[in-house]
C-alpha cells in the first residue's frame, strides 16, 4: 500500500511528513533540509529549477525567478493582493483569460496552480527518494483564511503534481492536530502562525482526540516578507542620505538588499545588534560603493512594531468570534519562521498572559498535523476527529447591490443550507445569481466565486416562482452550488468557476507539457 505524505506547502518554505510507525516525522531533502524554499526558477539557458537550487540563484536572475506564487494562486489579476505582490516580486505578473493573475518568466506564461504544482512535486520527490516507493496521495495545507478560488487552486496543482489530494485542510488546524496528537483532556487552544507571506490565528477546543475550529481569522496582507520589505526602506533612505543614489533603481542592488535584511533579521532573533555589509551595491563617477550599516535589534523591533501590533487585532477578532475570553485559552502555540523573532514572541506572550508553548517546532508542526490528518484518512481511525470551519462567509448578492449571508464564517464544514428564491419582474424568466464570499455588507466589497443564470422559469408574477438554491461546502472548503426550480422541479446543475481554477482538459495539458520537458532535460 502506498504511503500518505502531509505536505505544508508554505508561501515561503514547504514542508513534507509522514508518519512512520506510528510516529509522525519531517522528511529531510536530499542536502539535509527538513524545509525547502518555495521558489521556481528558469535559467538563462532554459533549465528549470525548484527549492534551494532556485533560491540560490535568485539574485542574479531575480526576473526569472518566482517566489511567493502562494500570494497569487487564485486571485483576481485586479485584486489588491495582486498589487501588493508586484511591489514585492521582481518577476512580471501577467492577466490570464480568466481574469486570473499568472506568472511570466524566462518567456513563459505560467498558471499559478503550475508554479505551486513544481513545488509540491518537489516535495513528492523528496517523499519519494526517502520511502524509496513512489507516492500517491497528500494532503495538502493552506491558510485559513483561503477562499475557494484558492483551495480549488491549490488541489489543482496537486493533481499537476500528480498527487491524489485527500483533503485540504486549514494550516492551524493542523498544528493543533500535531499538537493534539496523541494528547488526552481538553484544553483551549490558540495557533499564532505568522508565515513568509500570511498570519493566521485560530482557536481550537480540543477533547480527547475531537479536535473543533471554534474560529479562524487572518490577514493575507501580512508576513514575514513585510518585516523584510521595512528594512530594504531602511538600508535604501540611510544609503541615498549618505551617497545620493537610490538602489530601488537596480534590480540586482534589491535581491541583494532583501537577502541581506532577511538574514540580518533572522540573525537579530539570536543577536542583540547585527551589521550589513553589502560591497559593490551601487557605482557613479567617482567609483563603486559599498553599504555598510549596524542594525540594532531595537531598530528592527521599531520598524515592524505596528506590523505586530495589528497581529493581536485580528487575535482579539478572533477570539471574539470564538466566544472565548483571552484567559480561558490554555495554551498558545506559535507556528511560522516569523514567530521565532522576540518581539513577536513577547507581544504574543503579553497579549494571552501567559508564555507561548514551546514542544512544537514551528516550521514542521503544519506538515506534521497533515500527515496525522492523512494517515487519520487512510486507515479511517476515528480517534481523531476534525472539526474544521469555514473561513468566510458565503452567500449572493442580493437587488441593490447587497450581499445576503447564506453560511456565516465560522460554521462547522461540511454543510449545506438551501434557501428560496424568487423573481423581481413579472413574466421573469431567468435569474442571475452572483455567489460572493466574504464579511462585507456590500456585494461588491466580497470576493465573486462565480456566477450563473438558471432559465426555463415559467411565466409568473414578480415573487411567485421559487427557485431552491443550495449551496455546499465541503470538508476540503471548497464550495458547490445546486439550484432547482420547485415548480418543474428541474435541477440545474451549476459548478463555480472559481477565478484561476484550471478544467480537466488544461490539467491535462499542463501535466503532459511538464513530462516532455521532463524527457528533454535528460537529454
Ligand atoms: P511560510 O509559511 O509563509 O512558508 P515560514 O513559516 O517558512 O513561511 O516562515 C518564513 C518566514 O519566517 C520568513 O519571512 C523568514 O524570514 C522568517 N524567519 C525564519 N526564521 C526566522 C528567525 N529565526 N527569526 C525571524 N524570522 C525568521
Ligand atoms: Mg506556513
Amino acid at each position: 500500500m502506498s504511503r500518505v505524505i502531509g505536505i505544508d506547502l508554505g508561501t515561503t518554505n514547504s514542508c513534507v511528513a509522514i508518519l512512520e510507525n506510528g510516529q509522525p516525522a519531517v522528511i529531510p531533502n536530499s542536502g539535509g533540509y527538513k524545509t525547502t524554499p518555495s521558489m521556481f526558477a528558469i535559467t538563462q539557458d532554459g533549465k528549470r529549477l525548484v527549492g534551494h537550487l532556485a533560491k540560490r540563484q535568485a539574485v542574479t536572475n531575480s526576473k526569472a525567478t518566482v517566489h511567493g506564487a502562494k500570494r497569487l494562486i487564485g486571485r483576481r489579476f485586479d485584486s489588491p493582493e495582486v498589487e501588493h505582490s508586484r511591489e514585492l516580486c521582481p518577476y512580471d505578473i501577467v492577466e490570464g483569460p480568466n481574469e486570473d493573475a499568472r506568472i511570466e518568466i524566462g518567456g513563459k506564461n505560467f498558471t499559478c496552480p503550475e508554479i505551486s504544482a513544481f513545488i509540491l512535486r518537489e516535495m513528492r520527490r523528496v517523499a519519494e527518494e526517502y520511502l524509496g516507493e513512489p507516492v500517491q496521495e497528500a494532503v495538502i495545507t493552506v491558510p485559513a483564511y483561503f477562499n475557494d478560488a484558492q483551495r480549488q487552486c491549490t488541489k489543482d496543482a496537486g493533481k499537476i503534481a500528480g498527487l491524489e489530494v485527500l483533503r485540504i485542510i486549514n494550516e492551524p488546524t493542523a498544528a493543533a492536530m500535531a499538537y493534539g496528537f496523541n494528547r488526552t483532556g481538553e484544553e483551549k487552544i490558540a495557533i499564532y502562525d505568522l508565515g513568509g507571506g500570511t498570519f493566521d490565528i485560530s482557536i481550537l477546543e480540543m477533547s480527547d482526540g475531537v479536535i473543533e475550529v471554534l474560529a479562524t481569522a487572518g490577514n493575507t496582507f501580512l508576513g514575514g516578507e513585510d518585516f523584510d520589505r521595512r528594512i530594504v526602506s531602511h538600508l535604501v533612505d540611510a544609503f541615498r542620505e549618505a551617497e545620493g543614489i537610490d538602489l530601488t533603481q537596480d534590480a540586482m542592488a534589491l535581491q541583494r538588499l532583501k537577502d541581506a535584511a532577511e538574514k540580518a533579521k533572522c540573525d537579530l532573533s539570536q543577536r542583540e545588534t547585527v551589521e550589513i555589509n553589502l560591497p559593490f551595491i551601487a557605482s557613479d563617477d567617482e567609483g563603486p560603493r559599498h553599504l555598510s550599516m549596524e542594525v540594532p535589534r531595537e531598530t528592527l523591533e521599531r520598524l515592524v512594531d505596528d506590523i505586530v501590533r495589528g497581529t493581536l487585532k485580528t487575535v482579539d477578532q478572533c477570539l471574539q468570534d470564538a466566544n472565548v475570553g483571552v484567559g480561558d485559552i490554555d495554551q498558545v502555540i506559535l507556528v511560522g519562521g516569523q514567530s521565532r523573532m522576540p518581539l513577536v514572541q513577547q507581544a504574543v506572550a503579553d497579549h494571552f498572559g501567559k508564555r507561548p508553548h514551546k514542544g512544537v517546532n514551528p516550521d514542521e508542526v503544519v506538515a506534521i498535523g497533515a500527515a496525522i490528518q492523512g494517515e487519520a484518512l487512510v486507515s479511517e481511525d476515528d480517534n481523531m476527529l476534525l472539526l474544521d470551519v469555514t473561513p468566510l462567509s458565503l452567500g449572493i448578492a442580493t437587488f441593490g447591490g447587497h450581499f445576503a449571508k447564506l453560511i456565516e464564517r465560522n460554521t462547522t464544514v461540511p454543510v449545506c443550507k438551501s434557501h428560496i428564491f424568487t423573481t423581481t419582474r413579472d413574466n421573469q424568466s431567468a435569474v442571475k445569481i452572483r455567489v460572493l464570499q466574504g464579511e462585507g455588507d456590500i456585494a461588491q466589497d466580497n470576493d465573486l466565486l462565480g456566477e450563473f443564470v438558471l432559465g426555463g422559469i415559467r411565466p409568473a408574477r414578480k415573487g411567485e416562482p421559487e427557485i431552491d438554491v443550495s449551496f455546499d461546502i465541503d470538508a476540503n472548503g471548497i464550495v458547490s452550488v445546486a439550484a432547482r426550480d420547485t415548480a418543474t422541479g428541474k435541477e440545474q446543475s451549476i459548478t463555480v468557476n472559481a477565478t484561476g481554477t484550471l478544467s480537466d482538459d488544461e490539467i491535462q495539458n499542463i501535466i503532459e507539457e511538464q513530462e516532455l520537458y521532463e524527457v528533454a532535460l535528460k537529454e
